[in-house]
């Protein structure tokens, strides 16, 4: 059935992920603690290099495997095949959480590493998977990526694992930006800048999309001809890289940004060691931290209340954990297809997660991964949401599920 103007509620425009503002920055201290509150921390341009990077450091290589979750977002596996291991797939209970006895049933000799990801942003118990992994000298790395803040019980994100990783983008209001940390093992203390060309595209990128979103208008109007003056210099830089036969050594590849940013799932090793940009360092160290676990709790929670007075989906988690900062909200939908059309046509952003996975990861290998990647739709509940786009987001949603549950089946 074609979806008609009359049909929708229309979100307003609002932004998909965090963008910068004035109320972005603050004093630094959280009510839950922080990845990057480690002895060891690396601040890399994105959580995919962090995974390689940490890898490297357990000394994954070819021949080994490498066990991951069957419900995985696909930029997991290139660092795996960067190090010439083999990704294993184990699989997941309903909830997200390991399974435990599917990692027994997989362990042998070759496997080398363990990657347990703390999904959405709620915290998982890791302390069987680490005596499991202590007892045969395996290697965890805690995927971190949705969860940058939290605990589980008394214990803080990151510290069960050799080493954690985390994708600083999908928190902070930047443009790039990936963090390695380790409890247990130093770090490399020595990453590279990946040249200023990349510094000038972290900075102008993250004011371009604040600007777009509304957001520091003052300093738009201030920054408007330099932004152009930009605009022409960056045709002429990609105009001569695209005329130039060899890829630039001095900086990072040919790629001026870490594929993270564009939502592909290559990995580009050129990136490992390199260094996250001056200006999103500056971001992370600079931002009101409290604010951004309270404000994504209690959008969550708007989002939970509010919907719960339609019909046709439900929460993948049954609370909120005191301990869970959540990346999205996740909701699992009776007819996803119907759904997806619906909030696509009324504008709203939404994540798909795990809907596209590893090739060969299918209901065969881990059927809770295949239902989740079919049914889970996750609805932005950032810091950034205004009041007013936060409304207007809930309003769309209750709508599409609503002209959902009236369609013929
Ligand atoms: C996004 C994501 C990553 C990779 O992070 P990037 O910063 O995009 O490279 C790793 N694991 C999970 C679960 C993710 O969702």
């Amino acid at each position: 059935m074609p979806i008609t103007q009359d049909d929708l509620v229309r979100a307003p425009r609002l932004p998909a992920v965090p963008v910068l503002s004035l109320a972005s920055f603050g004093r630094a201290g959280a009510t839950l603690p922080a990845l990057d509150q480690a002895p060891a921390v690396a601040l890399v341009s994105s959580g995919r290099i962090a995974i390689g990077m940490a890898l490297r450091a357990l000394g994954v290589s070819s021949g080994d495997a490498v066990l991951l979750p069957a419900y995985h977002s696909p930029s997991m596996v290139p660092p795996v095949l960067w190090r010439g291991a083999r990704p294993v797939f184990y699989r997941v209970h309903q909830d997200t959480s390991a399974d435990l006895a599917d990692i027994r049933g997989k362990l042998d000799p070759s496997v080398k590493a363990i990657i347990v990801t703390h999904l959405f942003g709620f915290p998982q118990d890791l302390t069987a998977l680490c005596a499991l992994c202590d007892a045969h000298g395996i290697g965890l790395i805690e995927d971190c990526a949705h969860c940058f803040f939290g605990r589980h019980g008394d214990t803080a994100v990151g510290t069960s694992g050799d080493y954690a990783i985390g994708s600083s983008m999908k928190f902070f209001p930047i443009f790039e930006g990936g963090c390695l940390v380790s409890h247990r093992h130093r770090l490399p203390d020595t990453l590279s800048s990946a040249g200023i060309g990349f510094e000038a595209k972290a900075a102008l990128a993250t004011l371009e999309a604040s600007f777009a979103h509304d957001r520091l208008r003052w300093l738009g109007a201030v920054l408007a001809l330099p932004l152009r003056l930009k605009s022409a210099l960056w045709q002429r830089i990609k105009q001569r890289r695209a005329s130039s036969a060899s890829p630039d050594a001095g900086s990072a590849g040919a790629a001026l940004a870490p594929s993270s940013s564009d939502s592909s799932f290559e990995f580009d090793p050129s990136w490992v060691d390199r260094r996250s940009a001056w200006f999103s360092r500056m971001v992370l160290r600079r931002s009101a931290r409290a604010r951004i676990v309270t404000q994504r709790r209690r959008n969550y929670q708007a989002l939970e209340q509010a919907l719960a007075a339609v019909a046709g989906w439900r929460p993948l988690f049954p609370t909120l954990d005191d301990g869970a900062c959540p990346w999205v909200f996740p909701l699992l939908a009776d007819a996803p297809e119907a759904l997806h059309a619906q909030l696509r046509a009324a504008g709203v952003p939404m994540v798909r997660f795990g809907a596209t996975l590893w090739p060969g990861v299918d209901a065969s290998v881990c059927s809770n991964s295949a239902y989740l990647g079919r049914h889970l739709f996750g609805l932005p509940c950032h810091q950034e949401l205004r009041p007013a786009e936060l409304a207007g987001m809930i309003a769309a949603v209750q709508h599409a599920l609503r002209t959902v549950a009236e369609q013929p089946q």
